[in-house]
């Protein structure tokens, strides 16, 4: 049984330009995008770190922006993941290049920087992650590569493979509800590999993705064994009590420190739980999304739960 049977259209949705500007020019959308996403500028997802880096919770910053069309746009998503990296580089939270873990991270997409440009777009993109890592590892910063769509899975997988060479630190990300993840979390087990199990946020077809709530929760659970039995730095970014619940046994069972795992969720989701975890020191990362661009991101966070979607419809109509 789906969770929520208008996921399917929301995420449609998602996609479509028409809605998107009926959606950005409704002015209540504002207040409940304002629960999802630290403001639009630099300066107000900093004001929201120095909160959750002061609670005792790490982060990882996203620069919302995907699926870039022209080489200008990668350039100027890179330029601004390199002011955000100067910026996080100052704090007092930055590593200082010694092992363990950073509470200082970025997450970024590879569509953003120009993965699907036509022609050598796998190249641009690769080159601009680079350039990210380069810059993230100088300022004592950790960088994950989010995951889109299962049409990039294979190249972005390949690209963080590449950059691990160099940046042995940079964080993959796999998503339950793909039949193939069990396989990726077997090869991406190994020593040091940081890598962040989600359930999966986008409309996938059934030859790859399985559709059943159910099934995608066990599916993680399996992923989650793998990794956890592993030798790598597991990221379990997940609300699920289910979930939540199941990663003290495993840590137990697999004789895991604290500092080799974290927990993490999503900015303005289950808060106080975010902060329980944290009072009982778990390593709890919080995922901070800023900018204009949060159309999409916002649709997703709409399409996983049906009150944030009644919440929306409600004050639209009641205006
Ligand atoms: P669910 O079963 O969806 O939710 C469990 C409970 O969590 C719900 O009952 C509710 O209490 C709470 N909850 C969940 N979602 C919401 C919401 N939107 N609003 C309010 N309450 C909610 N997906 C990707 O595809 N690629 C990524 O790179 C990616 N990165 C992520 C990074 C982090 C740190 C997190 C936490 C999620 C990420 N996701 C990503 C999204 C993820 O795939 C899921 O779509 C999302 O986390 C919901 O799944 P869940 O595990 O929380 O469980």
């Amino acid at each position: 049984v789906l969770a929520n049977p208008l996921r399917p259209a929301i995420l449609a949705a998602a996609r479509s330009s028409r809605v998107k500007r009926a959606v950005t020019g409704a002015p209540v959308t504002r207040k409940l995008v304002d629960r999802f996403v630290a403001g639009e500028s630099r300066e107000s997802v900093l004001a929201a770190v120095r909160e959750i880096l002061d609670s005792g919770r790490s982060v990882s910053i996203d620069f919302l922006g995907e699926d870039t069309r022209d080489a200008e746009g990668a350039q100027a998503t890179v330029d601004e993941y390199l002011a955000l990296v100067a910026d996080l580089g100052a704090l007092p939270e930055a590593a200082d290049g010694t092992s363990g873990v950073r509470r200082l991270e970025v997450s970024m997409k590879l569509s953003a920087l120009g993965q699907a440009l036509a022609g050598d777009g796998r190249r641009i993109a690769t080159d601009n992650a680079r350039t990210i890592c380069a810059a993230a590892e100088a300022a004592g910063v950790w960088v994950t590569v989010d995951a889109e769509d299962h049409t990039t899975t294979d190249s972005t997988l390949a690209i963080v493979h590449e950059l691990r060479d160099d940046y042995p630190w940079l964080g993959a990300v796999v998503q339950s509800y793909l039949r193939r993840t069990e396989d990726d979390c077997r090869a991406l087990a190994g020593p040091g590999s940081r890598v962040r199990l989600c359930k999966g946020a986008y409309r996938e077809p059934e030859s790859v993705a399985f559709q059943d709530r159910a099934a995608v929760d066990a599916s993680y659970l399996r992923c989650l064994g793998i990794l956890m039995e592993g030798a790598g730095y597991p990221m379990v970014a997940s609300h699920d009590p289910a979930v939540i619940d199941a990663v003290a046994p495993l840590v137990g069972r697999t004789g895991r420190a604290a500092d080799a795992y974290e927990h993490q969720m999503l900015f303005g989701i289950r808060d106080v739980e975010q902060r329980r975890l944290a009072n009982e020191d778990k390593q709890v990362r919080v995922y901070v999304p800023y900018g204009s661009q949060w159309y999409a991101y916002f649709m997703r966070r709409l399409a996983e739960r049906p009150s944030n979607l009644r919440f929306f419809l409600r004050s639209v109509v009641t205006r």
